[in-house]
C-alpha cells in the first residue's frame, strides 16, 4: 500500500505575479550582471531559491498581529507577548530582541569572547565565524568525519564528534575556551540536523568543564523534526516538546528569525543566566536599541511570536520538508548528483560531479548557477571558491572540499509545479553540460567577494 501523500496545511489568499522572461532575453540579464546572480534584479528571476532567510509568506494569523503591533519605546505589549512565547516555547526566561540573527551574535559574544580565546563549534556559519575572527578568537570546526563527504550517509550530518571536541578543550585549557556554539540544524554542512543524544553529549562535556553551551537556532524547529523522524523514542512526541528538551541542554541562544521564526527580519538571544543577561542588555542597548525592541518594530515583535509558534507545528514542518525531498529525489532521479541525505531548508547540487571539466579555480558551481538561470530563469547561489574566498595571508583561492550549488526553498512561497520547474531547468544544464566553459573573476572585494564580484567567460 502506498502512503498518505502529504499537502500543504493551508490554502492561498493572496498571489504575487512571476514575469517570465525569453531565454535570450535572460542571457542579456545575465551578461549584463557580469556572471553574479546577486545583481540580478529580483523581477528578473522567475524562481528565487537565492536564500530561505527573510523570504517566506506570513500567515493570516501573522498580518492580523501585524496590525496589533503595539509600538511603544518602552514595555510593549508586542514585546511582551514575544517574550512569553519565548519562555513558553524555547524554555528561556530572559529574552533580548535584535534586528536579526547576526546582530543578536554580535551582542552575546560581545560579552562573552576576548581575543585569543577558541570557540568549538560543528562548521559555524560564516556571521558566527566572522563575529568570532573579528574578536581576533578561534572559530573551532569539531563536525563529525562524516559532514565533509557528499554522499556520505549519516542521519544526523551536524553532529559534533565529542572526543574531538573534549580533546580541544583540554588541549587548549579550559580558560580559552568561554563558549562552545552548537548550530541546529548546521547550515554549512547543508542544513544537516543534530541528534538529542548529541546534544545531551555534547552538554555533558560543558558541563564536566563548567562552559556554557549556546545554540544558534536559526533552524531549531527544521532540526526538531528531523529528531522526531529519525530517532529512536521520540516519533511520538510533538515538536513543541522535542523543541522544549533541545533548548533544555542550551544556556543561551541566538536566533535569526529570518529563517524559522517566518518574518521578514528580525532576531533575538535567549538567555537563563540572569547575570550574562545583564551583561548583554549594555551592548544590546548600544547596537541594537532598547531592550524592549532592539531594533524591532513591534509589529515585527507581534509577527514574529505568532511566526514561532506556527514554525513548531508538525503538519507545516511536514510539508515542507516533504518539497524539498520531493526536489531532491525528482532531481536524483534525473540522474543529477546531490548531497546527501537532503537538508532541511535546501537541496545542494555537487558542482564537481557535474562539471567535472571545470577545475575549482574556474568556479564551476558558479557557471552551473549562471547556466540554470539562462535555462529556467531559476536563482540560487554558489556555496563553493567563490564563497571561500582567498587566504587572507598569501592570497591564494582557498579551494574548499566541496563544490556546491544551494537551491534553498522559501517558507510557504512555492507549489510543486514550481519544483518540477527548476528540475527541468537543471536537466536542461545537464544533457549540455560538456559544452559549459569556466568562468574567470573581473573584480573582486579584497574580502566578502561573492556578493560583488564581476566574472567574464573563459
Ligand atoms: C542566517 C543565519 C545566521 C545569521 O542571521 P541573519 O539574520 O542573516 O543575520 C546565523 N546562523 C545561521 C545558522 C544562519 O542560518
Amino acid at each position: 500500500m502506498k502512503s498518505m501523500p502529504y499537502a500543504e496545511p493551508w490554502r492561498i489568499k493572496m498571489i504575487e505575479p512571476l514575469k517570465t522572461l525569453s531565454r535570450d532575453e535572460r542571457m542579456q540579464k545575465i551578461e549584463n550582471a557580469e556572471y553574479n546572480l546577486f545583481n540580478l534584479k529580483s523581477e528578473d528571476v522567475f524562481i528565487d531559491l537565492l536564500t530561505d532567510s527573510g523570504t517566506g509568506a506570513m500567515s493570516d494569523r501573522q498580518w492580523s498581529a501585524l496590525m496589533q503591533g503595539d509600538e511603544s519605546y518602552a514595555g510593549s505589549r508586542s514585546f511582551l507577548a514575544l517574550k512569553e512565547t519565548v519562555k513558553n516555547l524555547l524554555g528561556f526566561p530572559f529574552m533580548l530582541p535584535t534586528h536579526q540573527g547576526r546582530a543578536a551574535e554580535n551582542v552575546l559574544l560581545s560579552a562573552l569572547l576576548k581575543e585569543d580565546d577558541y570557540v568549538p563549534g560543528n562548521a559555524h556559519f560564516d556571521t558566527t565565524k566572522g563575529h568570532i575572527e573579528f574578536r581576533k578568537a578561534h572559530a573551532i570546526d569539531c563536525s563529525i568525519d562524516e559532514a565533509g563527504e557528499v554522499r556520505a550517509y549519516h542521519p544526523f550530518k551536524g553532529n559534533i564528534d565529542c572526543k574531538k571536541l573534549e580533546d580541544f578543550i583540554v588541549k587548549v585549557g579550559v580558560n580559552k575556551v568561554p563558549v562552545v556554539i552548537l548550530t541546529v540544524t548546521c547550515n554549512t554542512g547543508g542544513g544537516q540536523p543534530v541528534s538529542m543524544q548529541n546534544i545531551k553529549d555534547v552538554s555533558a562535556v560543558c558541563k564536566k568543564y563548567n562552559i556554557p553551551l549556546m545554540f544558534d537556532s536559526a533552524r531549531f524547529a527544521e532540526n526538531a523534526y528531523f529528531i522526531k523522524q529519525r530517532e529512536d523514542g521520540y516519533q511520538d512526541k510533538t515538536i513543541k516538546e522535542i523543541v522544549k528538551e533541545m533548548f533544555n541542554y542550551a544556556d543561551a541562544m541566538t536566533m535569526s528569525s529570518k529563517k524559522d521564526g517566518i518574518v521578514n527580519i528580525g532576531g533575538f538571544i535567549g538567555l537563563k543566566d540572569e547575570n550574562l543577561y545583564r551583561e548583554c542588555t549594555v551592548f544590546n542597548i548600544m547596537f541594537e536599541g532598547f531592550i524592549t525592541y532592539g531594533g524591532m518594530s513591534g509589529r515585527d515583535m507581534a509577527a514574529l511570536a505568532v511566526g514561532l509558534d506556527e514554525a513548531t507545528e508538525f503538519d507545516y514542518l511536514h510539508a515542507r520538508i516533504s518539497q524539498i525531498e520531493y526536489l531532491g529525489n525528482k532531481l536524483k532521479e534525473a540522474g543529477i548528483p546531490l548531497l546527501e541525505p537532503f537538508g532541511g531548508h535546501a537541496i545542494y547540487v555537487d558542482a564537481k560531479d557535474f562539471l567535472p571539466h571545470i577545475p575549482p579555480t574556474q568556479y564551476p558551481a558558479q557557471v552551473l548557477g549562471v547556466e540554470l538561470y539562462i535555462e529556467s530563469g531559476v536563482r540560487a547561489v554558489e556555496i563553493g571558491t567563490v564563497l571561500a574566498d582567498r587566504d587572507p595571508v598569501t592570497r591564494e583561492e582557498r579551494v574548499p572540499k566541496m563544490e556546491l550549488l544551494r537551491l534553498a526553498i522559501p517558507r510557504r512561497v512555492y507549489t510543486n509545479n514550481h519544483m518540477d520547474m527548476i528540475v527541468w531547468g537543471l536537466q536542461q544544464v545537464w544533457e549540455n553540460r560538456k559544452s559549459r566553459t569556466g568562468l574567470r573573476i573581473k573584480y573582486e572585494a579584497p574580502i566578502m567577494r561573492h556578493f560583488t564580484a564581476t566574472f567574464e567567460k573563459i
